[in-house]
């Protein structure tokens, strides 16, 4: 026999519908109200929602259209209403937790560049040996570049100076 919850329900005598509960004699009944068989309520139930089923459609149809513009007025109001509470409850907590978020993000940022330092530290004794060779590459580079400006710039200069002779000028 299935357990039933004996505080909601007990096993009244067979109803009009004889809905016999398991293999008894007995139909489980509600303790409240009318002490009517559980088997018999759902299907009251059921059997009047399909009954009315059109009817209720119908009858929640005709009252959305007459409540229509006071439910939007309602929701609007609501909406409003609700925004301006938001609004203020935001204020509210971020006065109240305004030192404690400041604290907040202080703490994350000092915890954060220990934390960034600590990983550049890493990151340098790592890749020590490839960024000394990086950097001396990189010097090399540019000391050649000079090298090649000034050289260039000696040769302009050079050329200017060619120019400059009376042999080389046209005469005007
Ligand atoms: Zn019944």
């Amino acid at each position: 026999m299935d357990d039933f919850d004996s505080s909601k329900y007990f096993l009244g005598t067979l109803c009009k519908r004889g809905h016999r509960y398991n293999d008894t004699n007995f139909s489980l009944r509600c303790l409240s109200g009318k002490e009517e068989c559980c088997v018999c309520v759902k299907e009251y139930r059921k059997e009047w929602y399909l009954k009315n089923k059109e009817h209720v459609k119908e009858h929640k149809k005709e009252w959305y259209l007459k409540n229509k513009e006071h439910v939007k007025e309602h929701s609007k109001e609501w909406n409003l209403k609700n925004k301006e509470h938001a609004k203020e409850h935001s204020k509210k907590w971020y006065l109240k937790n305004k030192e404690h978020a400041k604290e907040h993000s202080k703490k994350w940022y000092l915890k954060n560049k220990e934390h960034k330092k600590e990983y550049r530290k890493k990151w340098y004794l790592k890749n020590k040996e490839h960024a000394k060779e990086h950097r001396l590459t990189n010097m090399k580079m540019r000391w050649t570049d000079e090298l090649t400006i000034m050289m260039r710039e000696g040769e302009k200069e050079l050329e200017r100076l060619t120019l400059l002779k009376p042999s080389h000028t046209k005469g005007v």
